[in-house]
């Protein structure tokens, strides 16, 4: 007969014990306690997902235990049909709970998203319990077969929609298992456990239906698949209890250790890595397994060990060549004194440092232009030598170091005339090649100035104006051999001096002296020296 949905049939049937009723109510009820359970907890994600898919899986056991112990054919139809309501549901709540949870995704997925695993559910469940009308899913060859461990069964007569449900259903296991193993890849091993129990726990019930469908494997007589949820169940239990499985704080904390951008290593005591997020692995291009020795891991392990050995004020930091990187290496000891490894964590400064570098050398550069400025201002830029205001800045300063301090006012004899009879240029020219004939006859520490058009000055540390007088007389005797500018006259200079032994160290007061002296000695016939009185 053609099954199809017959509640009155399920009125008027018998009902018998089945050999796996005890088994069946117990995993049904603990399955509800499970999902009760699951929605008590802190919320974790897929709380939701996974206390429904509880619950239906629960539902399921029911409806086919029922469907054993109906006598009547047209009833046991009717609660194949109504079973299909879960198993159309569940492998689709697999993959939300795993996409939740497993990958730390909170929410629920958007209602795009939603449709695709409703709709198709739907549609294949109206056609479930519309198969009355079509014999599309259950045929009409569909019997009861000899008792099987005691009771007649349904050989149920599949037909082509059963078959695009039943593949559906793998369909989205397969994508479960894809989300399974993604997330067991993107988890360090020795946190593994998790993923491990969860692909091998969602393996049993499909294995056990793959073995119904394809192999007619049998449990207590029945499809095995229901069965094998108290597998589920009992596994669900145990990491419940072990590793406190939904608690979302081991959650969290894990998926910020596994996802956060900075390098994180675990070390132990002997400097062994045994955990290295997946920054840390990217980090080293070809991590090796973990429990080899930092040293040995590529990249930065031999750095590392270096940085963390080194003691240092604040956090080291860590520089990798090519491409050029910098971290800081913050290390937190675990555990008592001595510790029992480090947390080692790169914070990747590569940014912070370049700006750092860049503002360093912005900042030298403006103190070069700066310390040009003020050496401008402070020099004569026709001949190169310190100005009036310079020897006004440097004096008072030069002088406290020094015993006894010559000043000696130059000034080129009739230079008006040399600018009248060559030009102004000539004049400049002039200008140059004398202050280069001073620069020649001072000493190391001396200092000259040009104080004005063709008026320089002399400061000669450590030096009487006696010793003084003498070179200046021989440096006129020198300039009267020697043309400057390129002229075919001499030019010739008369000098005042005086020293800080009579005048004091004041610039005005040694100048005046210096000037009248000077002055003296253009009243006296020029190209001579003069003391001050
Ligand atoms: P004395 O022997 O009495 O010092 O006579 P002098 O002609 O040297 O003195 P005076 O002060 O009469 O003339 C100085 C001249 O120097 C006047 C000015 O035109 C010239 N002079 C001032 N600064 C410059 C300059 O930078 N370049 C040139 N070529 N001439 C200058
Ligand atoms: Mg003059
Ligand atoms: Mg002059």
């Amino acid at each position: 007969m053609t099954p199809s949905l017959d509640p009155w049939a399920c009125a008027g049937t018998a009902w018998q014990a089945t050999p796996d009723m005890t088994l069946r109510m117990l995993t049904g009820a603990g399955l509800v306690v499970l999902a009760a359970w699951a929605l008590g907890r802190r919320p974790f994600p897929g709380q939701r997902a996974f206390a429904t898919l509880s619950a239906a899986l629960a539902l399921w056991l029911g409806l086919s235990l029922a469907e054993h112990s109906a006598a009547d054919i047209a009833c046991k139809g009717t609660l194949g049909l109504l079973g299909w309501s879960v198993m159309l549901l569940q492998p689709a709540l697999w993959v939300l709970f795993l996409y939740q949870y497993l990958l730390t995704r909170p929410g629920e997925p958007p209602w795009r998203l939603r449709l695709v695993y409703i709709v198709p559910s739907l549609v294949l469940l109206a056609l479930a319990l519309s198969n009355g009308a079509h014999g599309l899913w259950y045929g009409p060859a569909t019997t009861l077969t000899p008792p099987i461990a005691g009771l007649p069964r349904m050989r149920y007569d599949y037909g082509p929609l059963f078959y695009v449900a039943v593949g559906l259903g793998y369909g989205w296991m397969m994508l479960a298992y894809v989300l399974a193993l993604r997330g067991w890849r993107s988890t360090p091993s020795g946190r593994r456990a998790q993923w491990l129990a969860f692909l091998i726990l969602m393996s049993v019930p499909a294995a056990a239906n793959l073995g119904y469908v394809v192999f007619g494997w049998r449990l207590f007589g029945a499809d095995p698949t229901s069965l094998a949820f108290s597998v589920v169940l009992a596994g669900f239990a145990w990491m419940a209890a072990r590793s406190q499985l939904f608690a979302l704080v081991p959650v969290a904390t894990h998926a910020l250790f596994t996802h956060l951008p900075d390098p994180v290593l675990v070390v132990d005591a002997e400097g062994r890595v045994l955990e290295a997020n997946i920054a840390a692995q990217a980090l080293a291009g070809a991590p090796p397994a973990m429990g080899v020795p930092l040293a040995g891991w590529p990249v930065f392990g031999a750095a590392l060990q270096v940085r963390l050995q080194s003691p240092a004020v604040g956090p080291p930091l860590l520089a990798l060549p090519s491409p050029a990187r910098q971290f800081e290496v913050h290390a937190l000891p675990l555990g008592g004194q001595p510790p029992l490894g480090l947390l080692v964590q790169l914070h990747d400064v590569t940014v912070r440092e370049g700006e750092r570098r860049r503002t360093l050398q912005r900042l030298a550069e403006r103190e070069a232009e700066h310390e040009a400025l003020r050496d401008q201002a402070l020099r004569d830029a026709l001949t190169g030598l310190w100005n009036r205001r310079a020897l006004e800045q440097w004096f008072p300063g030069e002088c406290a170091h020094s015993e006894v301090s010559t000043l000696a006012l130059l000034d080129l004899d009739h230079f008006k005339h040399i600018n009248d009879r060559y030009g102004h240029a000539a004049g400049d020219a002039v200008l140059r090649d004398f202050a280069a004939e001073l620069r020649a006859v001072v000493r190391a520490g001396d200092a000259v100035f040009r104080i004005g058009g063709e008026e320089f000055v002399l400061v000669l540390p450590g030096l009487d104006a006696a010793t003084t007088e003498q070179r200046l007389g021989a440096l006129q005797l020198h300039l009267a051999q020697r043309p400057l500018g390129g002229l075919p006259q001499a030019t010739g200079f008369s000098a005042g001096i005086t020293d800080t032994s009579a005048g004091g160290k004041v610039l005005e007061s040694l100048m005046q002296a210096a000037d009248a002296a000077l002055y003296r000695a253009k009243a006296e016939g020029r190209g001579c020296t003069r003391r001050a009185a």
